[in-house]
């Protein structure tokens, strides 16, 4: 008899609802967390008068009463959909590069391109002819995602998914400015339109202008507090302040855990949300990692990191001229060069701005606002600073950010209340991830769930993966994510 029947390893987003969905259908499950609150990325925390949200900038994947996306069917299973309020915003984002453009892009199909043919006239066909081809794709996208044999998806999956995004833009678009509005997101993948897969980003547009962006009423640490609040009402365990250091092994497969403090705690599964680089890393015995997997992880790169400013300002967003709560302020409309950037100290080309306070989700005082500003940087630039620069550099950087919003909001620097700096280094910390990676490995083509084998079978009896470095990054993915690999494990056990 082992002590529990599963272990969870970490208490991100898909740690939370792979432990929710374990113990709510009656699994004895531990659930063991490095830091003090559960939530990974998906938290928040306190300077003064303000609350700061930690990452959810946007959340997709929820949908509307009557007509909901795959997050609130989760919500309501796991129990915990009465105790979220979701705040909706209105408008997808604006788009800014100075001296060029200033788009609002409304948060519906027709809005956008009325939106994006009053900004760019004489493209409305072209706009439309390009929403049609990603919801084409992302329908059939998701019917073989859902499993439909390849013979009866719709050429169109194979024809257009795995492109380069920057090849369908550039079919439908001559004007260099529509399509880096029309590629904004990007960043939000973390690659740019050279190198990411058309499926990836018509998934995104799908899921934001079909069902809407979202925030939560207390920010994401509201949700990630329900998630665990509904484990331990169903008799789950957690450790906090606690870290998994070795993943024991039997006779070739998992036999359970030893925690930093000694302990061991038997299981016959061990579910991982720690990154994989560490995940195999822990195992007592790496000999019972077949070499595909050895291969195959020996191939991937670590992604990219993200540089925040958290804010909190003595001014209302209407005083500061902000108009959206999601803003894209960019230099120009070289993407290329941009992602380059993530690799040097250069002044950041391009930041999101989130502005919590257009459609309040309760973490400024009234009169005031809590705004982040944030670019993405990859994990080296910042582990190469010694120690002695660092505190100097991490501010310089952000002054470059600060520089940034200026062109949106003139005077900004005068109002700032509170302000906390994270860097790679600072996620890397907090997280426990290589690099200080949020999104797991580089998203690009390579990187997609038909080619990786460990996504689909981690290569150990009992050893389960769920999260960003197991598939796609970001809140929606990683949330089903758990969801999913922990139904799996069920199944497994009942056939
Ligand atoms: C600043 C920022 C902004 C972001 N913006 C967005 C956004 O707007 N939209 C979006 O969709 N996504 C965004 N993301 C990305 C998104 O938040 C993440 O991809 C997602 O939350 C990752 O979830 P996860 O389940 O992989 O777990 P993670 O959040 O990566 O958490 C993993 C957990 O495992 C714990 N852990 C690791 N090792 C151990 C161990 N040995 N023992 C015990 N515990 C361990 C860690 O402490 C952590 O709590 C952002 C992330 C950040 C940081």
């Amino acid at each position: 008899m082992t002590d529990v029947d599963a272990i969870v390893i970490g208490a991100g987003n898909a740690g939370l609802t792979a432990a929710a969905t374990l113990q709510r259908a009656g699994l004895r499950t531990l659930l063991v967390e490095r830091h003090n609150v559960p939530g990974g990325c998906a938290t928040s925390f306190r300077r003064g008068r303000f609350e700061f949200e930690v990452a959810l900038h946007q959340l997709s994947g929820v949908g509307f009463e009557g007509q909901d996306f795959t997050l609130r069917g989760l919500f309501d299973k796991l129990g915990v959909a009465d105790r979220l309020e979701f705040v909706q915003e209105e408008d997808l984002y604006r788009a800014v590069v100075p001296g060029s453009h200033d788009v609002t892009v409304p948060a519906d199909w027709a809005g956008a391109v009325d939106a994006l043919e009053g900004a760019f006239p004489g493209n409305r066909d072209r706009i439309e002819r390009f929403f049609q081809l990603a919801r084409d794709v992302t329908f059939w996208q998701m019917a073989a995602m859902r499993g439909m044999p390849a013979d009866e998806v719709d050429p169109v999956l194979f024809r257009h998914g795995l492109r380069p995004f920057r090849d369908v833009l550039d079919e439908h678009f001559d004007d260099p400015a529509l399509k880096s509005v029309l590629a904004t997101y990007w960043t939000y993948l973390g690659q740019p339109p050279s190198r990411l897969p058309f499926q990836d980003m018509a998934l995104m547009l799908f899921a934001y202008l079909e069902f809407k962006p979202w925030h939560i009423k207390g920010g994401s640490q509201a949700m990630s507090t329900a998630l665990l609040d509904s484990f331990l009402t169903a008799g789950g365990d957690v450790r906090f302040n606690t870290a998994v250091e070795t993943v024991l092994t039997e006779r070739g497969r998992v036999a359970g855990v030893r925690l930093d403090d000694g302990q061991e705690v038997s299981a016959r599964d061990v579910i991982s949300n720690a990154s994989l680089p560490l995940t195999y890393g822990m195992l007592d015995d790496p000999s019972v990692v077949p070499s595909r997997i050895r291969a195959d992880l020996a191939t991937r790169r670590i992604g990219v990191s993200g540089f925040v400013l958290h804010m909190g300002l003595d001014a209302t967003p209407a005083e500061l001229g902000f108009t959206t709560s999601t803003t894209f302020v960019n230099a120009d409309v070289d993407d290329d060069r941009t992602y380059a950037s993530w690799r040097t100290l250069e002044p950041a080309r391009g930041i999101c701005v989130s502005s919590y306070d257009v459609a309040p989700i309760g973490f400024a005082p009234s009169g005031a606002t809590h705004v982040s500003l944030m670019t993405l940087q990859y994990g080296d630039v910042w582990e190469k600073i010694p120690p002695a620069g660092y505190a100097q550099a991490k501010f310089a950087y952000a002054e470059t950010l600060l520089d940034r919003v200026e062109a949106i909001a003139p005077g900004i620097r005068d109002v700032i209340e509170e302000v906390d700096v994270a860097t790679p280094r600072t996620m890397a910390r907090y997280l426990g991830h290589p690099g200080g990676a949020i999104y797991g490995y580089d998203q690009d083509r390579t990187e997609n769930w038909l080619f990786r084998d460990s996504v689909r079978d981690p290569g150990v009896e009992g050893l389960h993966l769920a999260g960003s470095w197991a598939g796609m990054g970001g809140f929606q993915p990683t949330l089903e994510a758990g969801h999913r690999v922990a139904r799996r494990l069920l199944r497994a056990q009942t056939a």
